[in-house]
């Protein structure tokens, strides 16, 4: 996908948990910050926008781990999670953009025919294979992430937390409790079978 597809669908996802999860106004620093840590997994190419300005980082990490590697995998999500999450407190780090951008470049780059390796170390690519890079569709996608931005601004301009707001809270939330209950009967269940 191309920098500027990056950037849009990391602002959509911002602006859309801002405004569907979180019920709140989105704040322009935290898209921004999205924005631009859409970019940041691409690091690991040095003809990349962040690998152009730092090219002695992103020169050994492409030699290492080669474009679309280790910084397009689950693996160093959680990573980044753990160390924002770390030094949280300390640098007052706004860790919720910098891992909605990051992730949503992982997400953008799924849908292309190259893939990535969400399994890393496993070296196999996953791809939903939906467009190619900078073609139309692309374009298209490009367009209907910034109308998404307008919609969700519309939505929390309108009816804060009401009408299409509440569903998509209940919903979420809804899941999350089911999610959590199937995980603890799974616990469970194995501890018996350890016990
Ligand atoms: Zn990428």
């Amino acid at each position: 996908m191309m920098a500027r597809t990056h950037i849009a669908f990391a602002a959509l996802m911002m602006v859309a948990c801002s405004v569907g999860i979180l019920q709140r106004m989105p704040q322009v620093h935290e898209v921004a910050l999205a924005g631009a840590a859409g970019l940041l997994p691409d690091l690991d190419h040095p003809k990349s926008t962040f690998g152009r300005i730092v090219p002695y980082i992103s020169i050994p990490i492409a030699k290492v781990f080669g474009h679309r590697g280790f910084t397009h995998s689950f693996l160093m999500v959680a990573l980044i999670i753990w160390l924002l999450l770390t030094y949280r407190e300390q640098q007052n780090i706004p860790v919720l953009p910098l891992v909605i951008g990051y992730f949503s470049h992982i997400i953008g780059d799924l849908l292309t025919p190259s893939g990535v390796p969400l399994l890393w170390p496993i070296r196999k690519k996953f791809s939903l294979n939906i467009f190619k890079a900078d073609g139309p569709m692309e374009h298209f996608i490009y367009r209907g992430c910034w109308i998404g931005v307008g919609y969700f601004l519309w939505v929390a301009l309108q009816r804060p937390g009401d009408l299409w707001i509440r569903p998509a809270h209940m919903a979420v939330s809804n899941w999350c409790v089911a999610a959590l209950e199937q995980s603890a009967t799974m616990l469970v269940h194995l501890l018996r079978i350890m016990a």
